[in-house]
């Protein structure tokens, strides 16, 4: 059998295509490993009719209305490998057969590497986040840290201005605010250090105190750090697509890749998305042309 399409990736990028192909009665292989970005938090939010629900009931609910469509196949396994076939692509997973499809879409999101430093893997989705919009509300007006020494670190102090007022900035040993950010940061009364942060500490993922290189301590609740991001599509590398900035597929606005037949949705194209809504929004819409082209190769345009 050659399915329309394989889907690779059961975030809600893949979850949102397959319903929109299942639907217009394509049929399509879904493949999930099932470690999606979100897996460490408690409650997601911001998806408007499932604001707070956590990740695990929101995939619940997604996968059974996606798999009311017959059409619709569900392979709880991972992606090892893609190769070009005549007609299409042949995919291989850890387990099983090899699957044959006309047409991919990778969905695979991205996999987050935490910067090296104690406690923050036990703080990660209860008490420390990356994301304002996810989770700035639930710790708005508490005494926050910002841990980054990335450049975008300006930015987030300055957005989290607007959910609490009692910042502390650390750019954790680099250089990358400028004289004039750190004077704009601290007339507003937002505390900037350039010590390295060498531990959290609380109980049960919740933060209570900050350390520093030099040994000193400050009480914070809550905070924001900056994974890096690494594109989760290797599998898919023989296939010689172009990449994109983060070594990710680089994709057009209708997630076409530079190879045909090879699209990508949601954190695995090119522009990513980082909300949940985003990359559901990014997996219809792609769905759509997929549909449109495979119309286009059986109907004729
Ligand atoms: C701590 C934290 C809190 C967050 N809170 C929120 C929030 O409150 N609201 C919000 O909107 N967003 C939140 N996000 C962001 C959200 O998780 C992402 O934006 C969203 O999950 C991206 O969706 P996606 O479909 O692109 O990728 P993902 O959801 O990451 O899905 C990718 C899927 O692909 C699968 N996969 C990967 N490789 C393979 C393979 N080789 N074979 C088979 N399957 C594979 C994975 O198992 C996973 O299921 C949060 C993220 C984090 C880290």
């Amino acid at each position: 059998m050659i399915y329309d399409c394989a889907i690779i990736g059961g975030g809600p990028a893949g979850l949102n295509a397959a319903l929109v192909l299942g639907r217009a009665r394509r049929t399509v292989a879904l493949f999930d490993n099932n470690q999606p970005r979100n897996a460490v938090t408690h409650a997601s939010h911001g998806f408007l009719t499932q604001d707070g629900v956590t990740p695990a009931e929101f995939r619940r609910i997604a996968y059974e209305e996606v798999l009311r469509y017959p059409s619709v196949e569900h392979h709880g396994r991972k992606v090892s490998s893609v190769r070009r076939t005549a007609e299409g692509f042949e995919i291989t997973a850890n387990t099983g057969e090899p699957v044959h499809a006309r047409k991919i879409l990778v969905t695979t999101g991205l996999q987050e590497i935490l910067p090296d430093i104690t406690g923050v893997t036990e703080m990660y989705g209860s008490s420390l986040f990356n994301c304002p919009y996810c989770d700035g509300w639930e710790l708005r007006d508490q005494p926050l840290i910002v841990v980054s020494d990335h450049e975008r670190i300006y930015h987030l102090a300055k957005l989290l201005y607007g959910w609490s007022q009692d910042l502390v900035i650390c750019t954790h040993g680099s250089s990358t605010l400028t004289d004039e950010q750190k004077q704009q940061l601290t007339s507003r009364g937002i505390i900037v250090t350039e010590q390295k942060v060498v531990a959290f500490h609380g109980q049960n993922g919740k933060l209570e105190q900050v350390e520093f290189a030099d040994g000193s301590r400050i009480s914070r609740t809550g905070g924001f750090i900056t994974p890096a991001w690494v594109p989760q599509a290797g599998f898919c590398e023989e296939l010689n697509y172009e990449k994109s900035e983060l070594g990710g597929i680089q994709t057009n606005e209708t997630g076409r890749s530079s190879i045909p037949g090879l699209f990508a949705a949601g954190e695995a194209a090119s522009g990513g998305s980082s909300q949940l809504i985003m990359s559901a929004a990014a997996g219809s819409l792609i769905a759509v042309h997929i549909n449109m082209e495979l119309t286009e190769e059986t109907f004729g345009s």
